[in-house]
């Protein structure tokens, strides 16, 4: 009788107790210190940084649109395949948009040294494999850059740049052409977001339209290129938004997060040879012999 008991409890908490596991937050800020250390053997030693900013989205969108969507499609991505991911992070390359209200851009060495510090730190936690998942366009140079410097002196981690948000092709037709900024693809995953925030009545506010202000031949880069061209930091036009392809696009940016998750905790070879890169960087000369 008393085993038919016990087997019976076992029966019922077994469940309970491997629910109980499975239930490990992939908040970096919900977990406790002793959680901490399973969770980081579960990821093992991926962690995401999703990498919003704080500027003017469009009259329609709210001010923390990139770091809001970045964040949703990480912790949903996380679900999927576990990973840690860090709390808010907004410290990037936003310079383009200072003439617009809420923007905060941090000078360009403190973004690096902010970075760098906080990379340093999470490896310091045990997060070996860093995945910096862009939200922002903005920070298209800035993140290759920080990656590449990682070269500059040894680091016992990786990190990793995953720069994708929006499919090139499939899923719903889309009206947009230009749509670079709180246009159509951004609008509509906001509204797979945090809906709440979305004033689709106000998406036709402003223009979005490209100003063709300045006209240099290709090759040529100046950094007044997007205010010569977007003077309201708005791209398209938010008003063609859909949910239908919000939904379209928002899975496809957490699936393909989810790969990335997947192919770093395969990847094997990139600290070995980052390791192997910084021992002949030392006497570079010997290498040649
Ligand atoms: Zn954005």
């Amino acid at each position: 009788m008393l085993r038919r008991i016990l087997g019976l409890i076992l029966l019922v908490c077994l469940p309970l107790l491997l629910q109980a596991q499975e239930k490990l937050s992939v908040h970096w800020e919900e977990l406790t210190g002793p959680d901490f250390i399973t969770a980081i053997n579960r990821a093992q030693g991926t962690c995401l940084l999703p990498f919003g900013i704080l500027e003017k989205h469009g009259p329609h969108l709210p001010i923390g649109t990139d770091l809001l969507d970045v964040r949703y499609a990480a912790l949903h991505a996380a679900e999927q395949e576990y990973a840690v991911v860090f709390p808010e992070y907004y410290f990037g390359q936003i310079f383009e948009a200072r003439h617009q209200p809420g923007t905060i851009a941090y000078s360009a060495d403190l973004q690096l040294k902010l970075l760098q510090e906080t990379t340093d730190e999470m490896a310091r936690n045990g997060c070996k494999k860093i995945i910096i998942v862009n939200g922002h366009g903005g920070n298209e140079h800035l993140l290759p850059f920080f990656a590449q410097s990682q070269l500059a002196q040894p680091h016992d981690y990786v990190v990793y740049v995953f720069d994708e948000r929006t499919p090139q092709t499939g899923g719903p037709v889309k009206t947009d052409n230009l749509d670079m900024h709180a246009g159509e693809s951004e609008t509509s995953k906001m509204l797979i977001a945090r809906p709440d925030l979305v004033h689709m009545d106000r998406a036709g506010e402003e223009s979005g339209a490209d100003q063709h202000r300045v006209n240099l031949p290709d090759g040529v880069y100046t950094g007044i290129w997007w205010y010569a061209r977007f003077p309201n930091h708005y791209s398209g036009n938010g008003a063609l938004a859909t949910r239908e392809l919000g939904n379209f696009q928002m899975n496809w940016w957490i699936e393909a997060i989810a790969k990335t998750i997947r192919a770093v905790k395969a990847d094997q070879e990139s600290l070995r040879l980052q390791n192997e890169f910084y021992e002949q960087a030392k006497h570079p000369l010997d290498t040649k012999q």
